[in-house]
């Protein structure tokens, strides 16, 4: 017999590292900003009119867009706001990805593509990384139904070259290549440059790391009219307010703010390079980064019981029990005090 129990759609969700509400924790595990968002922000909330929350947002978001505009050689037109890149990139599945052929990404990369996948029932092929763990252009060149690269890709940290990014798209012309620059801000050059020539190339970036305001929940896509106004109308087809007017007013403060945001990617590049060489010193191989966290490995060590050590030790790091992958640890750059503390407790781990 049949029961409601038959009808509902079952998933299987992402799962984000987690939240702790432990003060005193270092939390190293979910590549959020160690610095606090420009000052900026905080004068734009605190200015904020409150008044105004009783009306629905602009979904124009013409404060936020010019902000952006100062950075990125975009017109309005060629700007999609949502809430969080994690909302943009879903909406893009959803809007991009409808064909027989499979959709192709990284057997290694940001563990949400196959989840959006099965959500929307697009198929997908996923094309291993080479022994590197680098993203090889070629393996995109055969018939696809869309591409998505997360560049710098997640969990690796490795950035490919411009050229390379546009190599897949001269490759592929009558599919829509996603570039997810989540973590472009920290060492990366962005595929933006590109828009003019590619009509089917989407970029994403967010606020939720370089520009240190993943609580506001505010994510952005570039790319052309055609593809704008498609992602547009998918989204007042779901939810024509997806991102809320005190979020717009915050993050164009920061957008604004590009000294501050500039000298905060700094900062995080400088700790990763000290890190690295820290870790190197204690017998770990870690992949070259281009994000605000590192990939580590080392082959003396068991990664889970470095991951547990440094949990009971109040620090936070990302572990994930996946193949290829299950010796490496993820760990996001923090201030310098946090780095030190981390350091501290690898080389008390390691009984040095
Ligand atoms: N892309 C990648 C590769 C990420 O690691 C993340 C963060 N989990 C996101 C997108 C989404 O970030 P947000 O929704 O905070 O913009």
């Amino acid at each position: 017999m049949s029961t409601w129990q038959d009808k509902i759609r079952q998933v299987v969700p992402y799962v984000p590292g987690e939240q702790p509400q432990i003060k005193d924790i270092i939390k190293l595990n979910t590549n959020e900003c160690p610095y606090p968002p420009s000052p900026q922000v905080k004068k734009a909330i605190a200015e904020y009119d409150e008044s105004q929350l009783r009306k629905y947002p602009s979904f124009a978001c013409r404060e936020l867009k010019a902000a952006l505009r100062k950075t990125y050689p975009v017109t309005d037109d060629m700007l999609f706001l949502g809430n969080g890149s994690d909302e943009v990139l879903a909406l893009c599945f959803l809007t991009f990805f409808n064909s027989d052929k499979p959709v192709l990404f990284p057997d290694i990369t940001y563990s949400f593509y196959d989840v959006w996948c099965d959500l929307y029932n697009i198929k997908y092929k996923t094309v291993p990384v080479n022994d590197k763990f680098e993203i090889v252009p070629q393996d995109y060149f055969g018939e696809n139904g869309g591409i998505v690269i997360a560049n710098p890709n997640a969990p690796t940290s490795i950035c490919m070259p411009l050229e390379s990014i546009e190599e897949i798209l001269r490759h592929n012309r009558d599919v829509i290549v996603i570039v997810d620059e989540a973590y472009i801000d920290f060492g990366g050059v962005s595929a933006v440059s590109l828009l003019d020539r590619y009509d089917n190339l989407a970029v994403v970036q967010t606020f939720s790391k370089s520009r240190a305001l993943a609580g506001i929940r505010v994510g952005y896509a570039m790319a052309g009219k055609p593809l704008i106004d498609a992602l547009e109308a998918v989204k007042n087809s779901f939810n024509s307010y997806t991102l809320n007017s005190l979020s717009q007013a915050a993050a164009a403060a920061a957008a604004n703010d590009t000294k501050y945001w500039q000298e905060c990617c700094g900062k995080i590049k400088a700790t990763r390079t000290r890190l690295i060489g820290e870790l190197s010193a204690l017998g770990f191989d870690t992949l070259p980064s281009s994000a605000n966290f590192i990939f580590t490995t080392n082959k003396d060590i068991n990664a889970a019981e470095l991951f547990e050590y440094l949990r009971s030790k109040g620090v936070i790091v990302r572990y994930f029990n996946k193949p290829r992958i299950s010796g490496y640890l993820r760990i996001s750059i923090g201030t310098d005090a946090e780095t030190d503390r981390l350091v501290q407790e690898i080389k008390a781990f390691l009984g040095k």
